[in-house]
């Protein structure tokens, strides 16, 4: 039962956050960086460790795995998913994840740069955290919880699961996927491998929240014409197609 099992969830993140997995836009191959692959073998061998025997890295990085069924009833194949690249926008290198033990509600400084201050005032979502403990980055990096909260979570998910087989499941698919951050990560999933009939992102940002509709917002190619005219005659005639997309 869940009373008897230790969450390793907290643990695994602090750990999984010091590996750097930063994804680059700019970059033609797949995954885009090789680092990223990095964490994905020590999920590997984890999951391996746990004895998910199936858990393997392919040559496009992502991460397969199986939590075999415990019940013979047929029932729905369900996928975990999550990405384990973070964000360009800012260093993913050294990162130096704290714990803020019992967060009492006062202003968190992040030490390596005290300019970087986390507050209720601008994020009044942490009010209902006060008492919990808060993990942020030491301030000159990210802290790549997203989504390596999403790994965690479905690491420890896969742990509970393997040691409490008087849970009944189907067979549960476990991908972890390279370059979300970048707009690609679900670009060489193979689909008819992964055998999911349902899938769960692990993605998100508050808790006790989930999202049921989304959209591709991958990218939107908008065209804009202007109309051309001999500059003689071109009054109340000529289109500036860049003062149209300004306009847009
Ligand atoms: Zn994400």
């Amino acid at each position: 039962m869940i009373s008897d099992y230790d969450f390793s969830v907290a643990n695994r993140f602090l750990k999984y956050v010091t590996v750097d997995t930063q994804s680059d836009p700019n970059a033609d191959r797949f995954p885009s960086t090789e680092k990223q692959k990095d964490l994905s073998r020590i999920l590997v061998d984890e999951l391996q460790q746990m004895g998910v025997a199936d858990a393997h890295l392919d040559e496009h990085g992502y991460v397969y795995a199986t939590i075999p069924a415990t019940t013979d009833k047929k029932v729905p194949v369900l996928c975990f998913c999550s990405h384990v690249d973070t964000a360009p926008d800012c260093s993913g290198t050294g990162v130096k994840p704290i714990v803020h033990k019992d967060f009492d509600g006062k202003d968190i400084v992040l030490p390596d740069d005290p300019t970087q201050v986390i507050s209720i005032r601008q994020h009044s979502y942490l009010k209902k955290r006060i008492g919990d403990d808060i993990i942020t980055a030491s301030g000159t990096t990210l802290l790549g919880a997203d989504d390596k909260a999403g790994v965690a979570i479905i690491m420890d998910l896969a742990n509970y699961l393997v040691n409490h087989p008087e849970v009944k499941h189907g067979d549960i698919k476990i991908l972890f996927t390279p370059d979300e951050e970048v707009g690609r990560g679900v670009e060489k999933v193979d689909l008819a491998k992964l055998g999911a009939d349902f899938g769960y992102t692990l993605d998100g940002g508050k808790r006790g929240t989930y999202t049921d509709e989304t959209f591709s917002a991958n990218g939107v190619t908008v065209t804009f014409y202007g109309i051309s005219a001999h500059p003689g005659y071109a009054k109340g005639k000529l289109v500036n197609a860049m003062k149209v997309a300004g306009t847009f």
